[in-house]
């Protein structure tokens, strides 16, 4: 065997920053799976908002102001693990989760695809799109027109199934009849897929860079431990002709730089860039330059261990979180799934309330029967109106209840009693003035 053939067959060690060779697709799948999530929220029932009732839907349930401990519960376990996030890892939500910057994401990719490299749709420099000469066909631009409409028309769709059941919008995607949906319904829509397409086509990620309130927002919880992107200087001579990493970042920062307060999204791509370009090079020696980090000093961060940094640094939010969610679980456990109370009627006779109106709530989005019994006056000195409504599903019906006017004057103390089928019951006490002389 000659030395060249001997050399060959002796395995290269190729050196890797922990985990670069996965963070894109890891980043991919995140980005996909937050859209997947956002659609599953409102058409499971997790959450969605109802018009007609001016509340909000939670696990397929009407959830009223007064529901108190869902409500509290649910936004301070919600805050404060976002505000945990912040403090933690960042504006890591903008760069793995966030659909604005998939979607800026996608259309610079197809952009790039279609019409060349250095084709940008804006620029705050002022500079012109350069199309590569080999691709300015009608059929690239037609496409890159189709590419970004047909995303437009998808994300347009989506705050919609916020605001309206699944089989309204089934109707709506179909232009079949539907009671719940408006005839301005379309223009709403319309007007949406204008934005979302001058969004995705033209502004991209200006409004991560420029616009978007929530990234400075998250930034005022980032500190010198939150997670940042770390670059080995001892080793900066690899730089000395290569711009690979600032290339790679799509807010055009300079990742050897970045600091506690710059845009940087930790979205990992200049991490994946240096050490790709590491593997592949004869000459770069060893990993990438560049990798994440987590708190000021790391090897304190090593000694003291993953689970005791985390809880050293995010005690309040944590404890904040399990509160939040005690509150929410109390609320759950104690949700009324129907309640009614019982009004004096609006129709007077002379000067007597003789007429009393049970309105009566259904919280689940599922059919139920409610039935009604008096106690505590004779049968013959009250009509109900019926003694059971029924309900498709969640909404409020009224029921009269007339008091005759054969009583003897005095006050009558009575109660009104209601049961579910599906478990539900509730008792209302009423005092009743009966002036007598009917
Ligand atoms: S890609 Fe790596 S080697 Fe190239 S400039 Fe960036 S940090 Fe330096
Ligand atoms: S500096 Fe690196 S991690 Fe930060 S946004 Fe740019 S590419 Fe992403």
């Amino acid at each position: 065997m000659s030395a060249n053939e001997a050399l060959k067959q002796i395995p290269i060690q190729q050196e890797h920053v922990p985990g670069a060779t996965i963070l894109h697709p890891a980043r991919r799948i995140v980005q996909y799976l937050t859209l997947l999530i956002l659609v599953l929220i409102p058409t499971t029932g997790l959450f969605r908002i109802d018009m007609e009732a001016g509340g909000f839907i939670l696990l397929d349930r009407q959830i009223w102001f007064s529901d108190i401990f869902i409500v509290m519960g649910f936004w301070v376990f919600a805050a404060s693990l976002l505000i945990m996030m912040y403090s933690l890892v960042g504006s890591v939500f903008c760069g793995w989760m966030c659909p604005q910057n998939t979607a800026s994401e996608y259309a610079n990719m197809l952009t790039y695809k279609l019409l060349g490299r250095r084709a940008e749709m804006m620029d705050m420099s002022g500079d012109q799109m350069q199309v590569a000469v080999r691709r300015q066909s009608v059929l690239n631009y037609l496409l890159l027109g189709l590419g970004l409409l047909l995303p437009a028309m998808l994300y347009a769709l989506i705050p919609l199934i916020y605001f309206f059941p699944p089989s309204a919008i089934w109707s709506f995607i179909t232009f079949s009849e539907d009671a719940q949906l408006a005839g301005s319904l379309y223009w709403i829509y319309i007007v949406c897929v204008a934005v979302f397409l001058l969004d995705i086509g033209v502004i991209r990620h200006l409004m991560c860079k420029y616009m978007c309130i929530y990234r400075v927002w998250q930034h005022s919880f980032k500190t010198r431990e939150t997670l940042h992107i770390q670059y080995d200087e001892s080793r900066s001579d690899h730089c000395a002709t290569c711009h690979y990493c600032v290339d790679s970042c799509f807010l055009d920062i300079d990742p050897r730089q970045t600091a506690v307060f710059d845009s940087c999204v930790n979205c990992g791509e200049c991490i994946t860039a240096c050490d790709e370009l590491h593997s592949k090079s004869k000459k770069l020696q060893g990993p990438g330059l560049l990798s994440f980090a987590i708190g000021a000093d790391e090897k304190k961060e090593r000694e003291r261990g993953s689970v005791a940094s985390f809880f050293a640094r995010a005690k309040l939010s944590s404890l904040a979180t399990v509160t939040g969610a005690v509150f929410f679980a109390i609320g759950i456990a104690g949700y009324q799934t129907d309640e009614f109370s019982v009004y004096r009627s609006e129709a007077w006779h002379g000067a007597k309330v003789l007429d009393y109106r049970i309105n009566v709530a259904h919280k689940l989005y599922r059919p139920t029967d409610i039935s009604f019994r008096i106690e505590g006056l004779d049968k013959d000195v009250y009509q109900l109106e019926k003694s059971q409504v029924h309900f498709d599903t969640a909404g409020r019906q009224d029921v009269k209840l007339h008091i005759s006017d054969s009583l003897a004057k005095g006050l009558y103390r009575f109660r009104v009693f209601a049961s579910a089928d599906d478990g539900w019951s509730g008792v209302f006490d009423v005092t009743h003035f009966a002036p007598g002389g009917g």
